[in-house]
């Protein structure tokens, strides 16, 4: 294909790298605070249908509604299950901001469960208090975003891929990127930059070797993470993997999240409970992979006790909404939840906050730490915040990016920088019979799993650090034949760098902590006096990732780690 490289040049006052959650809602923020400003997202899909939530959603995990919760019980309840490393001001955002964030949806059309009196519907799932609350009618819920999008005239520019955040004088000033279909290169000035690229998905391989079969929305490759690292921006607790309970062979949940309030559980073969809460932590996640290694695995979402009636209400929410596709998966393969329980497994790795800790470093307003440069929703370091947390971070940063670009003038970006990050994206369409990004991928993801899945060994990710730091070279003969496969090559730099940063983090907290997420072989124990602190990581100027502790703050909600250990395990039988 002969490729003409346009070069395409924006100005805006707020750039939003990522339409998904945290990034419509960012933009809509923005624009609501600051109507005369230009605020523009940048999408490497459509918006319309983009991200996790890209086929609607059904629930809200961390729902604070007043009369059912308070924010400080929820900041108790993710401290505890996030082992203490937390920045609480930034948790208890979430707790204060969310039930907003979920009557904004309401008066936009988002339909909440209700019971017949009118009250939300709220569903136990976590260890304590009632946080979940369904959206059986959510299938919607980003067309409905889009909708709000569009109406508070925010500029949208989908099927760019941004791949660096611009940088001068110590602060953000815009990005670079390129047009997935047309190929042109696309240089944006921007007074304050909001990255809501969402997880690192496609870190780990998942049992299918499906490349794009992952847990995560396979588009969310890490490029956050790593466009903000380029950037200087320190990142936080990356060793602290995301590992979810899935279907065996299906790129989505189980969802005994939404089975369980109905008597639906986790089950081992014998059909026995081993865990008392369906509420993903690390914790869960170890007594599954404990049970799977017990030999009285595989697991099961158990439902076969259910009335007919029970499981067709369960299908109709499960097959619907999220992953419509989940009915047909079940029926290609013959299942059928009255008489079968549903096999589980244990998901790829992969690197998110919003299910785990994993992120780029905020605090409370969303303000990373690079003057002008905002971050939200997965790839933001706020543990366990998922959807409602995506939103209300996004709002935040939306609201404190337009403060911060008040007096300020664009910076016109450096020539030198362009035209370097210009050879390096397009460089593979000069070797259109290099070696193809599913090569390349396949390989650096399958030494992801030799040598970084948990349970973690020294010497085993020694190895692999070796491998993905030599792995550069490999990048380097990949070939790409159009736009699109530049784009896949593009995302394979970001998932490099994301297993880079996974091993070297994983490497420098000697010690097991968050359950299965960091469980160290040679470190088997968690040491609170040594390792009571974030790992964060950052470009040195020198180019070199450094590694350094950053303390926890001083909390706002008291919760006492020794008493209070995060334990679901149920094997009395
Ligand atoms: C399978 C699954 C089930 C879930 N279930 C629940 C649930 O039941 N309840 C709940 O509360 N939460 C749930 N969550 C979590 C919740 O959906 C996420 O936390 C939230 O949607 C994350 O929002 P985000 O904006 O960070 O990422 P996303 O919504 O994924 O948005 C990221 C966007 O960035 C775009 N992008 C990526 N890279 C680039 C780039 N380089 N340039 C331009 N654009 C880019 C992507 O295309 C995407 O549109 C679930 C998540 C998954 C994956």
């Amino acid at each position: 294909m002969d490729i003409q490289i346009n070069t395409q040049r924006i100005q805006t006052d707020v750039l939003v790298i990522g339409g998904g959650t945290a990034g419509t809602m960012a933009a809509i923020k923005a624009k609501q605070a600051h109507p005369d400003g230009d605020v523009l997202i940048l999408e490497k899909a459509n918006i319309r249908r983009s991200g996790a939530i890209a086929m609607g959603m059904d629930g809200v995990n961390t729902a604070v509604i007043p009369g059912n919760s308070t924010p400080e019980q929820y900041v108790r309840e993710v401290t505890i299950a996030n082992d203490g490393i937390v920045n609480q001001k930034a948790v208890y955002q979430t707790g204060k901001l969310g039930f907003e964030v979920i009557q904004e949806l309401e008066s936009w059309g988002v339909k909440f469960q209700k019971d017949t009196q009118g009250n939300y519907d709220l569903k136990q799932v976590h260890r304590v208090g009632k946080y979940v609350l369904p959206m059986p009618e959510g299938k919607d819920l980003k067309t409905i975003l889009t909708r709000q999008v569009k109406r508070h005239k925010v500029r949208v520019t989908n099927r760019v891929m941004a791949t660096r955040v611009l940088v001068q004088n110590g602060r953000a000033i815009g990005a670079v990127g390129f047009d997935v279909r047309s190929g042109d290169f696309v240089v944006i000035q921007a007074k304050a930059v909001i990255l809501c690229t969402g997880a690192c998905g496609r870190l780990g391989l998942p049992l299918s070797g499906y490349l794009y079969g992952t847990y995560e929305n396979p588009t969310n490759a890490g490029d956050g993470y790593s466009m903000a690292y380029h950037a200087g921006a320190e990142l936080t607790n990356i060793e602290c993997f995301q590992i979810n309970p899935l279907i065996k062979d299906y790129n989505g949940p189980a969802c005994a999240y939404v089975a369980g309030p109905f008597g639906a559980y986790t089950a081992n073969a014998e059909g026995y409970r081993f865990i008392r809460c369906d509420y993903w932590s690390g914790q869960m996640m170890l007594e599954i992979w404990k049970e799977l290694n017990s030999g009285k695995g595989p697991i099961q979402l158990k439902m076969t006790h259910l009335d007919e009636d029970t499981i067709a209400e369960i299908e109709s929410i499960l097959w619907s909404n999220e992953r419509p596709s989940r009915g047909r998966f079940h029926e290609g393969r013959g299942e059928n939840y009255r008489t079968h329980g549903v096999e589980m497994h244990i998901s790829e790795i992969g690197l998110c906050s919003g299910h785990s800790a994993s992120g780029v470093w905020v605090n409370e307003k969303a303000e990373t730490t690079i003057p002008g440069l905002y971050a939200a929703g997965d790839m933001a370091s706020v543990p366990h915040n998922y959807m409602i947390g995506a939103f209300v971070f996004g709002r935040l940063a939306g609201i404190h990016a337009v403060d911060y670009i008040q007096e300020l003038e664009h910076i016109e970006p450096d020539l030198d920088f362009l035209k370097a990050e210009k050879a390096r994206i397009y460089a593979p369409l000069t070797r259109p019979n290099g070696i193809p990004h599913t090569q390349v991928e396949y390989k650096l993801r399958r030494l992801v799993n030799d040598y970084l899945q948990p349970p973690k060994v020294g010497h085993k990710m020694e190895i692999g650090l070796n491998y993905f730091t030599r792995y550069n070279e490999t990048l380097d003969m990949m070939g790409a034949r159009d736009p699109h496969e530049l784009m896949r090559c593009m995302e394979v730099h970001f998932i490099r760098d994301c297993a880079e940063m996974a091993a070297r983090s994983s490497l420098y907290r000697r010690e097991s902590r968050w359950g299965l997420y960091h469980y160290r072989l040679d470190y088997p124990e968690k040491n609170n006096e040594e390792w009571f602190c974030h790992i964060n990581l950052k470009k040195h100027e020198s180019g070199e990732m450094i590694l350094f502790k950053r303390q926890v703050e001083p909390y706002v909600v008291e919760v006492d780690l020794e008493k209070e250990v995060y334990d679901v395990a149920v094997r009395k039988r």
